[in-house]
């Protein structure tokens, strides 16, 4: 479930993907209409695919924070009017079918260690650069929760002691650096000072003044939309030093659309991770190291004990697969 679209896919036990369909979620709708808008079209899928075995369960993926145990969202700022809504009985009551229910960039995470990039890396962490960032650890194919399904917040690590205010309450997140949001922010605030005139025309000529339209310029070698992509890289860097020294994983997926930015960030990323983890220091991956970029990409063989930090591959449909995932895993 998104903030504006609903997005279903049948997928197999073994991963295949059958078909996937996408559905609008009109704002004024009620939690009720949506949730029965949903299941008429997993009904439908499910349906048509029963030749190809049993409904085994349905994996909902939501964005916001929810109580796993009751199956409730707790809160959502893409879904503000279902804060408190039991998400979780109303489609079980619906579908008789078995529903498990995770945040969106906790299944996205799942999703990419079953059948993206860490296929066959048992212990991983997701990082989501989008708005703002989403994270996940998955230990031994499944999501580490915590204690109440807080873990993996990494966006909110702590980059710059007296930086940006964030909706969170702290200063200087992670997220406010290294995020799509905060690549625009950056870009506003080089606008203001009078320093970026090529910015500067772009955001007037370009009505959907985005990260994308700030990377068109770096890549073509404005040297403010470059450093802005350092600075994101820096924070990144600064954030992934902290987790790979707490978590000591094999391997780290960074997903989100800002992803396909990854010329623009990644040297400073890979350059500030290893100046500031020494457990980074100790793993990075011989013989695989990109000369100019210091990134460690192929996963192959010599990766094993190593750290390895690459791209997500499965784009939008990590969350589908690791929607599907979790009714499999789930005891
Ligand atoms: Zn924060």
């Amino acid at each position: 479930m998104g903030g504006t679209n609903l997005r279903i896919a049948a997928i197999s036990t073994d991963g295949r993907l059958f078909e996937k369909v996408t559905l609008s979620t009109k704002a004024d709708l009620s939690p009720d209409q949506v949730v029965g808008e949903m299941c008429d079209a997993i009904q439908h899928l499910s349906g048509q695919y029963r030749g190809g075995g049993a409904l085994i369960g349905a994996g909902i993926g939501i964005p916001g924070i929810i109580d796993l145990e009751a199956g409730v969202v707790r809160k959502s700022a893409n879904l503000p009017n279902w804060s408190g809504y039991p998400v979780r009985d109303a489609i079980e009551h619906r579908l008789g079918t078995r529903i498990c229910m995770d945040n969106d960039a906790k299944l996205a995470a799942l999703g990419e260690q079953w059948l993206g990039a860490a296929r066959g890396v048992s212990d991983m962490a997701m990082i989501t650069l989008g708005t703002g960032i989403g994270g996940a650890i998955v230990l031994d194919g499944k999501i580490f929760h915590g204690m109440n399904g807080m873990a993996g917040e990494f966006g909110h690590i702590t980059v710059e002691p007296d930086g940006v205010p964030c909706g969170c309450g702290n200063r200087g997140c992670a997220e406010r650096y290294a995020s799509a949001t905060a690549i625009v922010r950056m870009a506003r605030e080089a606008i203001e000072s009078g320093d970026a005139p090529e910015l500067a025309e772009a955001a007037g000529s370009d009505a959907e003044f985005s990260a994308k339209s700030i990377y068109d310029l770096a890549i073509r070698g404005d040297g403010v939309a470059r450093r802005i992509f350092q600075r994101f890289g820096r924070a990144l860097g600064m954030m992934l030093a902290d987790i790979v020294n707490v978590l000591n994983l094999n391997m780290y997926v960074i997903g989100g659309g800002v992803v396909s930015a990854w010329d623009a960030f990644a040297p400073a990323m890979f350059q500030e991770l290893h100046q500031r983890s020494t457990v980074y220091a100790a793993t990075i991956p011989d013989g695989l190291v990109n000369e100019r970029t210091g990134a460690a990409e192929n996963m192959c063989t010599g990766t094993r004990k190593k750290t390895v930090v690459t791209r997500a591959i499965l784009g939008s449909d990590a969350g589908l697969f690791g929607g599907a995932r979790l009714p499999a895993i789930s005891g």
